[in-house]
């Protein structure tokens, strides 16, 4: 089963708006509420809630509520879930012994999203508009892509992000079985001045945007710094900022969009580096490595792939960028170095020289070293 996503910007009246705002702050209240009771559940009784406790109460609470009971009762239970799993999380990160932070009480202009099950709180009207228990009338959807023919719609989260509110409906498409495609294959090295580069020795750039992007997120962020707190100057700020991140990130994700189905299209075996954006990320390569959207790119070539039967290999990135894809020598470069150059003769772009091993990394041989054993991968 495939679950993928489709999101909608919402156009609500004045009154919807208001609407839809009053609801998310009724939601926020339930969600303190029931943090409350666990705290106090814990300490007056030692007894820890879990959600089907806090979920059977809730119909009583509706009884009394009138706020609560004008809403969907199925989101409201959405709210108390999203509660457990921030107490599951918490456990879990005990168990670790990594940093635990207990759950918080959150603040009205953080919550800004409640989840729905289709047709029981919120359905898709004959007039294609959407209908919200709880909100009057019905609100606008610009449909910019039809839904996918035959899905089964599961959840719809609505958010409220930088001003605008959205709807993401979450379809589930039922496995079909594809046949791997023949065709050639494809090693993909991630660089830092490209983006990317192929075992067939083209480079596509970081596009120039990101640059761009950057400089005027750290103006708006300058801005925002100089104004007082609590300020409507700081909120409008605040606002500038948050559109500016929110149009960044759909550039980013259209251009990446466009440049995994190129390389889809084209090959019928790619194959990639484990990268661990995490593990980069703390690096000092931290910046250029959110630019260059690493995992982005990887997520979309994956998912694209699997319903293209195309393969994609994932391996050990360890030594990629020093090894000769001729004769299979290392080759100790620095990251100013941007030429491979071996004693055997061969000459190529660094990236495109990393992608070359990459490829034969996926392919199972070494040049000069024969098959890799799994055994030998661990010791490397
Ligand atoms: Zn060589």
């Amino acid at each position: 089963m495939q679950v993928l996503s489709y999101r909608y910007r919402l156009y609500p009246n004045r009154a919807q708006n208001v609407g839809l705002e009053m609801m998310l702050g009724s939601f926020c209240d339930l969600y303190n509420a029931g943090l409350q009771q666990r705290i106090e559940a814990y300490r007056r009784q030692g007894k820890t809630l879990r959600y089907i406790d806090q979920a059977a109460e809730l119909k009583a609470v509706r009884v009394v509520d009138e706020r609560l009971a004008g809403y969907s009762f199925s989101a409201e239970q959405q709210v108390l879930r999203r509660l457990d799993k921030a107490f599951t999380a918490f456990f879990r990160r005990l168990k670790t012994k990594t940093k635990a932070g207990f759950p918080r009480f959150q603040a009205k202009n953080r919550f800004d999203s409640a989840e729905f099950r289709v047709g029981d709180g919120l359905t898709v009207r004959k007039s294609k508009r959407l209908g919200i228990t709880g909100i009057p009338g019905e609100i606008k959807v610009n449909w910019h892509r039809d839904l996918p023919i035959g899905a089964k719609i599961g959840a719809a989260v609505l958010s409220h992000s930088a001003g605008r509110w959205f709807v993401c409906f979450q379809i589930a498409l039922p496995d079909q079985e594809v046949q791997p495609r023949d065709g050639a294959a494809v090693g993909i090295d991630v660089g830092l001045s490209n983006l990317i580069a192929t075992s067939d020795g083209e480079r596509v750039e970081t596009p120039q945007w990101t640059r761009h992007a950057a400089k005027k997120q750290r103006r708006l962020q300058r801005a925002l710094a100089r104004c007082k707190r609590g300020s409507k100057r700081r909120l409008k700020a605040k606002q500038r900022l948050a559109r500016h991140s929110a149009a960044t990130a759909n550039q980013r994700q259209n251009f990446l969009h466009t440049l995994s189905r190129a390389l889809v299209d084209r090959y019928a075996v790619i194959a990639l580096e484990d990268l661990s954006v995490d593990r980069l990320a703390r690096s000092m390569l931290a910046k250029a490595v959110h630019n260059a959207a690493w995992g982005q790119l990887r997520h979309f070539i994956e998912y694209k792939a699997a319903s293209a039967g195309v393969r994609v290999d994932v391996i050990d990135p360890r030594g990629t960028s020093q090894t000769c894809p001729a004769c299979g020598a290392v080759v100790a470069k620095t990251l100013s170095d941007r030429v491979h150059r071996c004693d055997c003769g061969c000459v190529l772009d660094r990236d495109v020289a990393a992608a070359k091993v990459i490829q034969q990394r996926a392919q199972g041989t070494r040049p000069g070293h024969g098959l890799r054993t799994p055994s030998q991968r661990d010791a490397a």
